[in-house]
């Protein structure tokens, strides 16, 4: 199995993508954490009482590019949406964390994002 990203894909910021410019403080956002690999912010146009994104500072297009080396990474973004959603209540409830890829999969931004939905109860299968 490929240990690399796929050939033309690249993990420089990208100025035109706009998590990239949300990670830069040239755009503004609601951060609700920071730490050295992740932010996370509010979605501008929430689904559910609790709309938070969890996206890795470094740009990376979407799930289909991940390999193994990426496990740390993603360590800290399901970590920081663990506890995030702790700290906000949300576990006994229960939440959904999701992340789409490519347009059928519904990706409208393409930087890696997480999302963590919370503060209602889900339907599945998700349209
Ligand atoms: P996706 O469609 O899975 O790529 O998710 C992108 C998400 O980014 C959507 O839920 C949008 O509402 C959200 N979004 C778009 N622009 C902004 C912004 N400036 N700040 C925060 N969230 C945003
Ligand atoms: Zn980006």
């Amino acid at each position: 199995m490929p240990d690399e990203p796929a050939a033309g894909s690249s993990r420089v910021a990208d100025p035109e993508c706009l998590f990239c410019r949300i990670v830069a403080g040239e755009i503004p956002a609601a951060r609700v954490h920071e730490d050295e690999t992740v932010i996370a912010i509010r979605d501008i146009a929430p689904r559910a009482p609790t709309h938070v994104l969890f996206l890795p500072r470094e740009h990376i297009v979407s799930a289909a590019e991940l390999t193994a080396a990426d496990g740390p990474m993603l360590g800290q973004l399901f970590g920081a949406a663990a506890a995030f959603a702790r700290a906000e209540g949300l576990t006994d409830a229960g939440y959904r964390i999701v992340t789409n890829v490519g347009r059928w999969g519904g990706q409208t931004v393409d930087h890696l994002h997480l999302h963590l939905l919370g503060g209602r109860s889900m339907t599945w299968p998700p349209g």
